[in-house]
């Protein structure tokens, strides 16, 4: 499968207009996060492959799961959600995250989940192999909400860790990074 590793604000499909905003604010982190849009399918796929190494589990997202009413903000997960967190809970709680293509019928894997604590409605987002793209629309926040966060804890001592190495050698990665290493090393 091909990856979209470079930036193409001419490509136009369901991110290109979130992608351009990114490009006129120069928000390379938020760039960054839509490769992983793109490219979710196969970084799902080959999580096996990159799950071990801290700094591609590591590359943190730019996702909008914060919802505002009155000023006040929720988000369903705090501080920066990493790739490898994300992932690990999709796949570790299908029931909840993934859902069927209504074009296909095989199993899409969201690359974001949006949503509000009032109504308790959760959009998954996501893109399948046939093409089809859109998301699948759930309720119950608050209990996904808890698996996130659940998982994020899970992975904190990882994290620790792997913060510390970084202090002595730059170590995170970018959702770039990752597309190039998994195109050098495919099959
Ligand atoms: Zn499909």
């Amino acid at each position: 499968m091909a990856v979209f590793y470079m930036q193409n604000a001419h490509t136009l499909d369901s991110f290109s207009k979130v992608e351009n905003e990114a490009l006129r604010l120069n928000d390379e982190f938020k760039l960054d996060t839509i490769r992983f849009f793109r490219n979710s399918v196969e970084i799902y796929r080959r999580f096996n492959e990159w799950k071990g190494m801290d700094r591609f589990y590591f590359i943190p997202l730019k996702l909008s799961m914060t919802y505002s009413v009155g000023g006040v903000s929720v988000s369903m997960a705090d501080g920066p959600v990493y790739l490898g967190t994300f992932v690990r809970t999709t796949l570790e709680h299908p029931d909840m995250f993934s859902f069927c293509c209504p074009e296909c019928g095989k199993v899409v894997y969201p690359y974001g989940y949006n949503g509000s604590p009032l109504s308790g409605r959760v959009d998954l987002q996501g893109i399948c192999n046939c093409g089809w793209q859109g998301y699948e629309i759930v309720s119950g926040w608050r209990k996904r909400s808890d698996v996130l966060k659940a998982m994020q804890a899970e992975d904190k001592l990882r994290m620790a860790k792997f913060k510390m190495k970084s202090l002595l050698k730059k170590q995170q990665s970018t959702i770039k990074e990752l597309l190039l290493w998994l195109d050098q090393n495919s099959v």
